[in-house]
């Protein structure tokens, strides 16, 4: 899986990118590491990263909510869009069941791009589309990785403009109190 913490980055950024709202695009966020807790039961990659079992549980909530507050339901939309994200970037970095139990078989996207300049400039491009049959295994032990190097500058250059600006109006909105 990407890290936890690209998980948490990446919704988090496109939800403060549609709605300008710090917390909807924390809950974004914390929506987005949820199907990892499957590890907490010693599975990994299990139907938690299944689009159509995901969308089977969420739907009918969406539905409820629908009738009763609209905050309540956009709240709702945004927690569904953070956990689709997550099968979405796992399938990047492995096989995943993310149409579990529609297919039996898990897809991998394996992509990866080289561009080197210099003075015979190359561009490679190459992706391929991997599958293997879906069997739910037990892990080892439990435990992911949290963040890397990589991660940790990627999540800062996605998180920290919304967060500075988010600051600099709450501090331009107390300034004008006084
Ligand atoms: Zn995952």
């Amino acid at each position: 899986m990407p890290e936890v913490l690209l998980h948490f980055s990446i919704p988090f950024s496109a939800v403060f990118s549609i709605t300008g709202r710090l917390r909807y695009a924390f809950l974004a966020g914390v929506f987005g590491v949820i199907p990892d807790l499957d590890i907490l039961f010693e599975i990994h990659r299990s139907p938690t990263h299944s689009i159509p079992v995901l969308l089977a549980v969420a739907v009918p909530v969406l539905v409820m909510l629908s009738s009763r507050n609209s905050r309540f339901l956009k709240a709702s939309e945004i927690g569904l869009f953070g956990m689709l994200s997550h099968p979405i970037l796992d399938l990047f970095d492995g096989y995943t069941p993310i149409l579990w139990p529609l297919s039996s078989y898990s897809p991998w996207i394996k992509f990866s791009v080289e561009a080197y300049l210099s003075s015979t400039p190359s561009l490679n491009v190459d992706c391929q589309v991997l599958w293997q049959p879906t069997i739910f295994h037990p892990v080892e032990t439990i435990g992911g990785v949290l963040v890397t190097p990589l991660g940790a500058v990627i999540s800062a250059a996605l998180m920290l403009p919304p967060l500075v600006m988010v600051a600099i109006h709450y501090y331009k909105f107390l300034r004008s109190l006084d």
